[in-house]
């Protein structure tokens, strides 16, 4: 097929990947490149926890975020439900989330995508004896060192095109492409002089523990304990505006003793790596689309970035509300475009 429209999409973090793919596959007639200084598994979407579960967003539609949820949850639930689950690095987890405090919000806007919603009882709240309120669920977990290789194999096939550049500013693309699709997360910040993004560290470990198999969060996000495929990721911090990215002594010791008096037995596990990564974080993420001026031309340019914490979770729906955008263009390009 004669492929006549040529999008760049920058980023390959979870939130680049998965928009590559959904434009990819479903725009066959566009030759599209991802473009990226950072592959897996060197992203912040590597390290991540990967677990599908989100707060809510100041000023984003309610129906939006919850159709970005629910798009990601149904999604992934496919794929975890398919032969390609290991291969893809996605799994079923079911576990608890627990509150010190009875929260404002105790059905939170994602809790009918879940499986399996509800209040904890008395006798599962009994062994957390400084929580008062809790949810029990089974949610996804998707671990992006497993997944983003799959993603860009399923990318490769659909004709995707991957080239490893630092991208200095949109101009240096905009000779060669129709339209840009930024998925650059934190990289926004410099890339397109976003000065409402901001890093929110966060430090997690991996330990050994077979035996740990339902996941714990407490409900402030500082500490969580969630086991995976084949090691338990136990967390976490949250530090607004702090772009160290070197694993600190005092932040492993704390997050060592927060998770025992939640799961006494992660004592004895084993650790096997310590991580950071900063979350690409904005009051609210950015999936719009502008046109922008790069050397007298009117260039499109889709934008994808700014999921904090819950990238992971929003990717696929984010994407799909981003290839609308792709497609919206597209129209306005025409008849050049031949739709
Ligand atoms: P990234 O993964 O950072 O990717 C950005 C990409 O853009 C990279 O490829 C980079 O090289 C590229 N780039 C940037 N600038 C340029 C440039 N100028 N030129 C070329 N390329 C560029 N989320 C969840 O949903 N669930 C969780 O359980 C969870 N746990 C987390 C735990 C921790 C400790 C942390 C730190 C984060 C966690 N997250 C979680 C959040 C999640 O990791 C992020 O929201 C997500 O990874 C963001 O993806 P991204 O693709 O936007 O960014």
């Amino acid at each position: 097929m004669m492929k006549s429209v040529r999008v760049v999409v920058v980023g390959a973090g979870v939130i680049g990947f998965s928009t590559a793919v959904c434009i990819s596959e479903a725009l066959p007639f566009c030759a599209v490149t991802l473009m990226a200084d950072k592959f897996s598994p060197d992203t912040t979407s590597d390290g991540a926890a990967g677990i599908l579960f989100a707060a809510q967003f100041p000023d984003i539609p309610l129906q939006r975020q919850r159709r970005w949820f629910k798009d990601s949850f149904d999604h992934l639930l496919a794929i975890a439900q398919s032969q390609c689950a290991p291969e893809a690095g996605v799994m079923l987890s079911s576990g608890w989330q627990i509150f010190k405090e009875i929260p404002a919000v105790e059905t939170p806007f994602w809790s009918e995508f879940v499986i399996g919603f509800r209040p904890m009882t008395d006798v599962e709240l009994k062994r957390f004896p400084d929580h008062k309120f809790g949810q029990a669920f089974t949610t996804l977990k998707c671990e992006c060192s497993t997944y983003l290789p799959w993603l860009e194999k399923r990318f490769r096939k659909a004709g995707g095109q991957v080239e490893q550049r630092k991208v200095n500013s949109l101009q240096e693309l905009s000779n060669s492409f129709d339209i840009i699709v930024n998925c650059s997360g934190l990289g926004s910040k410099i890339l397109v002089g976003d000065t409402q993004v901001y890093p929110v560290r966060g430090q997690v470990l991996k330990v050994e523990a077979p035996w740990v198999q339902h996941f714990i969060r407490d409900g402030d996000g500082k500490t969580y304990i969630y086991p995976g495929i084949r090691s338990v990721t136990i967390g976490g911090t949250r530090q607004e505006g702090d772009w160290r990215l070197q694993v600190d002594g005092g932040d492993t010791k704390g997050i060592l003793e927060r998770c025992s008096r939640l799961e006494p037995s992660l004592n004895k596990a084993k650790i096997l790596s310590e991580w950071v990564g900063l979350r690409p974080s904005r009051k609210n993420p950015r999936v719009e689309r502008e046109v922008v001026q790069l050397q007298g031309r009117s260039v499109p340019v889709v934008h994808n970035y700014g999921h904090g914490g819950w990238g992971v979770t929003l990717a696929w729906g984010t994407a799909l509300d981003t290839l609308g955008l792709v497609k919206q263009t597209l129209h306005e390009m025409a008849p050049q475009a031949k739709l």
